[in-house]
């Protein structure tokens, strides 16, 4: 028996985040869960704050991280160009977090991230620390005391149990333990099927064939229908180092198609659209599917436990939310087992606010592709970044110190004024909609 001391499940990043965050804050404690493995992984597209905390808090994995310039999204006739580190919303906000709240290195550009190498560098890293036993298990039974609203024990596949003194759920959708005390939850979304893979460069390809063109250096995201590409889904393609990574997102039981004839649609509507990455990426790795719905529970925390990222709720990819949500939990780690009520809470308020940008990529997911008007789509668009504007102003309340919180509280009618005003000359100059011409690319040369 193991007692009284924070437990984190899962050995994913989320939990070797807040692994070397109570590391980095000398506080012993215990992390449970298999290594990471070489198999392609989800998200690797990084929103603000995950960028942010990134290069903060990861300053030595810099290899891992490939600056993002871009966001491309192309939806039936139109598409959007979004150039995040230009747009003037997006400097004040991220100026302000500098001067005012973190102090910290402001990243010039947002993130891709190599999940496969940083996962398993960072694994290697965090288990040199004294104040980390990792126990390489399984969670199998959580006991909880409702009166309390506490965990009392975990018990192991092994047969080990353990007395924690706090748990982080870093369990992601398997929610460990928002399943085990009942938390209840809202589902967000009807049921995915995700299938995706990591497509390798062609060895016998230039040199120079890498991140020569703009899709290179960008998130590129695509609504593809039925009628024109023969699946109904949501895709994205990310470019990394030596490969790249596709998947698609679509309603279960919407084709029968194999996992592979998919992908190859995938790829037929990319290079339709001027994005031909077959042509430089040609190895594929192993094709993995999943089932996926997007969730958020009632509530984050108890009296002792925290749902960290993924495991508390998860909205649609295409936000790049996820990787962001867990590393702010990381970050707030050791503040929170001092003061668990305060800091679980702001946390808590902090996730909500993604629930804004959710509802903005559902409309991108669920609407019929030959209705959308130009007006809608610019429309929302812009709702998409000013939800994100919005959200990452507010982020010293959870993140900064006091003088920030207090800044970031009283400025946020500035903000939200600023947002309405500066959006036409700030954020749709550097995030332009467009109507497809006949024939016309999205993605070009
Ligand atoms: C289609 C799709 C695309 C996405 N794209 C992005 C993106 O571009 N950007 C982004 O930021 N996020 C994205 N995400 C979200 C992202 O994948 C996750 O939020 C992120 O990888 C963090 O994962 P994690 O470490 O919390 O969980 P995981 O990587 O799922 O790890 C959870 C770990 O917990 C372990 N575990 C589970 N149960 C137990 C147990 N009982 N005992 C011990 N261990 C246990 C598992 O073995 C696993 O190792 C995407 C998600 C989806 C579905």
């Amino acid at each position: 028996m193991q007692q009284s001391v924070p437990v984190i499940i899962g050995c994913s990043l989320s939990g070797m985040a807040i692994s070397q965050s109570l590391s980095q804050a000398c506080i012993p404690h215990i992390m449970i869960g298999k290594a990471p493995n070489n198999l392609p992984r989800l998200g690797e597209s990084i929103n603000p704050e995950g960028s942010l905390e990134l290069v903060n808090f990861f300053k030595d994995f810099s290899q891992f991280f490939y600056e993002k310039k871009l966001t491309i999204m192309a939806m039936g006739n139109y598409y959007f160009h979004c150039n995040f580190t230009k747009m003037i919303n997006l400097k004040s906000v991220y100026l302000f977090l500098k001067l005012l709240a973190l102090g910290n290195k402001v990243p010039r550009d947002l993130y891709h991230v190599d999940r496969r190498g940083f996962d398993q560098a960072l694994f290697e890293s965090v288990c040199k620390s004294s104040y980390l036993t990792h126990l390489e298990d399984i969670v199998v039974e959580v006991k909880h005391n409702p009166k309390e609203d506490s965990i009392e024990s975990l018990s192991l596949a092994s047969g080990e149990k353990i007395i924690p003194s706090y748990v982080f759920d870093s369990s992601n959708h398997l929610r460990i333990v928002g399943k085990a005390l009942g938390v209840p939850l809202d589902f967000i979304s009807t049921p995915q099927k995700v299938v995706y893979s990591h497509y390798h460069i062609d060895p016998k390809r230039e040199e120079g064939d890498k991140n020569c063109k703009e899709w290179q250096s960008s998130t590129n995201l695509l609504r593809l229908g039925q009628e024109n590409d023969g699946v109904n889904g949501f895709a994205w393609c990310i470019p990394l180092e030596d490969y790249i990574s596709v998947g698609i997102s679509m309603n279960v039981d919407d084709n029968d198609c194999s996992d592979e004839e998919i992908l190859d649609l995938v790829a037929q509507a990319y290079a339709r659209r001027g994005l031909d990455y077959k042509d430089i990426y040609n190895e594929t790795s192993k094709i993995i599917a999943l089932r996926q719905r997007y969730f958020i529970h009632e509530r984050a925390y108890g009296k002792n436990w925290l749902l960290v990222g993924g495991a508390y709720g998860q909205i649609w990819f295409m936000s790049g939310s996820g990787v962001g949500t867990s590393l702010t939990a990381a970050v707030i780690a050791p503040k929170l087992l001092k003061n668990p009520r305060k800091y679980a809470q702001a946390y808590q308020n902090y996730m909500k606010k993604f629930l804004c940008t959710h509802s903005v990529m559902e409309w991108f997911c669920s609407s019929n592709i030959e209705e959308v008007s130009p007006e809608d789509f610019s429309e929302k668009v812009d709702q998409w970044l000013m939800t994100n504007i919005e959200r990452v102003s507010q982020y010293p309340q959870i993140r900064g110190n006091t003088l920030g919180k207090v800044f970031s509280f009283f400025s946020q009618p500035f903000f939200k004024w600023n947002i309405l005003k500066v959006s036409s000359f700030g954020a749709r100059r550097h995030c332009p909609t467009y109507k497809i011409k006949k024939e016309e690319k999205v993605w070009s040369e």
